[in-house]
């Protein structure tokens, strides 16, 4: 299909549905300067997988060596800037056209341009809290030191580690897709479960993403390439109508 003929044919899904919710991953930042977790890139992430870094045992068994790696590139989150993704999806809420974004990202970058209902599914950069009593600080305290001012225990991030729990917006995020009729795929290759299982739970799903996804098959339209001129694209074609969950 032409890129033409397939943004009209996202932009009559669009207009089609009645529930449509945006999950998002790590393509939908990179244009912000924040590399994929999981992408063959450059840097940091060659020598070390995630599993390995950014985990609860890793935590627990070098807090030093953990935060040495691991605060290097949340840094790199706090400082970024929303790019044409985050800003087309926030307007396209803003227009009514969607329920609100599931996000795989702790980058925050979707509040940032103005979205409003986001479900951070793998956690945040916004704050980290302390192991044993709980209490939280503001993230940014991880940088003077990682021990709790209360109890003397170890401070660790609000974000989701390999070996935690789900945290309760991954539930949350469950039941919103209770009769999702258009998923609309964002930036994310689907290969983190549980979150790559939420597709079965939408009756039609759409993806954009660089590369392929197990969901590429059986999705009523694929966009194998950058999501910010897509999104921007149909925007200019949805033009000033808007959407069901659109207020004054
Ligand atoms: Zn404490």
């Amino acid at each position: 299909m032409q890129y033409r003929e397939s943004i009209k044919l996202l932009v009559d899904l669009i207009k089609g549905s009645s529930k449509i919710i945006v999950l998002t991953g790590a393509g939908a930042s990179t244009e912000s300067g924040i590399p994929d977790f999981r992408s063959r890139n450059t840097g940091l992430w060659n020598k070390y997988k995630p599993e390995e870094v950014a985990s609860v045992d890793a935590l627990k068994k070098d807090p030093e060596t953990f935060y040495k790696l691991n605060l290097q590139w949340w840094q790199g989150c706090l400082k970024a800037q929303p790019n044409r993704t985050h800003y087309a999806l926030a307007e396209l809420e803003k227009r009514g056209w969607l329920l609100g974004v599931i996000t795989q990202n702790i980058d925050g970058l979707h509040q940032k341009a103005g979205s409003q209902r986001v479900w951070e599914v793998h956690g945040h950069l916004r704050s980290c809290r302390c192991t044993q009593c709980k209490k939280e600080y503001d993230i940014n305290r991880l940088t003077e030191n990682y021990w709790c001012d209360s109890c003397g225990s170890l401070l660790r991030p609000n974000v989701v580690l390999f070996g935690d729990p789900m945290p309760e917006d991954y539930y949350t995020a469950e039941k919103v897709m209770s009769g999702c009729q258009l998923l609309l795929v964002v930036g994310s290759s689907l290969q983190v479960y549980p979150v790559a299982g939420l597709p079965y739970m939408a009756r039609q799903v759409a993806v954009i993403n660089r590369d392929p996804t197990p969901w590429d098959e059986s999705a009523a339209v694929v966009f194998n390439q950058t999501s910010s001129r897509v999104l921007n694209d149909v925007l200019e074609l949805l033009k000033d109508e808007t959407g069901p969950y659109y207020v004054e």
